[in-house]
């Protein structure tokens, strides 16, 4: 099962991925995480996504396409692969495809994440991610255990510079603007879409989630 999550920045989707990921030991691939990944290993890649990240703006197809194509040996494998963030652009969709056509999968669900402006700024404002292991908290919603410190590894948690206010508001103009219209592009697909509304309790999207991407409900 190849599943995209598509959605704005701040809906939830990745805090969703990485548990679905744990629980059902599917693969994980998102593009921002090895981004930053690639930016505290100060390799060329993250050096030249640098300025593009910390403005909101999307770092240009070709470098994406590369990362994900390093990423091949996932995708052959059987188990299933959620995508995250990944594509966001009609030009990284199309690039997936042919990526995925080589190695006979193709993109099986397309799960959207809705949720009002208003809750996107308020869970970005608040986020807390680990640097190390990926993982999201939020101060005002799901906080940490121990404030500061990562649930899962034991690191301490950081607040993104691309979470700060001015450059929250263009990061959901540029996914308005060059992601949601996706959303269109996989519908004259044969992809399956299951939209989810995302300004709920974090379980019952979990639920909701599990069931979109074909595994029992909890
Ligand atoms: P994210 O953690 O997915 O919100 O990504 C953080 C930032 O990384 C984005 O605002 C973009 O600058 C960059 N980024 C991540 N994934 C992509 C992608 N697929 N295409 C272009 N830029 C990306």
């Amino acid at each position: 099962m190849v599943v995209i999550l598509l959605g704005p920045p701040g809906v939830g989707k990745g805090t969703q991925a990485v548990r679905l990921a744990d629980d059902a030991g599917w693969a994980h691939v998102s593009t921002g995480d090895l981004l930053r990944a690639a930016r505290r290993d100060g390799t060329e890649l993250g050096k030249r996504a640098q300025t593009f990240m910390d403005a909101g703006e999307l770092v240009p197809d070709g470098l994406i396409l590369d990362l994900v194509r390093e990423y091949l040996s996932v995708l052959t494998s059987g188990s299933g692969i959620l995508f995250d963030g990944f594509p966001r652009t009609v030009a990284q969709a199309e690039g997936l495809a042919g990526v995925l056509d080589a190695v006979g999968r193709r993109v099986d669900r397309v799960v959207v994440f809705e949720a009002p402006d208003e809750t996107l700024i308020k869970r970005l404002s608040g986020r807390r991610s680990c640097p190390d292991c990926g993982a999201v908290f939020n101060v005002h919603f799901t906080p940490p255990e121990v404030e500061g410190v990562c649930d899962r590894c034991g690191a301490a948690l950081i607040h993104r510079k691309d979470d700060d206010p001015d450059t929250v508001v263009r990061r959901l103009e540029v996914y308005k603007e060059q992601t949601a219209p996706l959303i269109e592009w996989y519908g004259a697909t044969e992809a399956e879409q299951v939209v989810i509304e995302a300004d709920r309790d974090v379980d019952l999207i979990y639920s909701d989630f599990r069931s979109a991407v074909g595994l029992v409900a909890t």
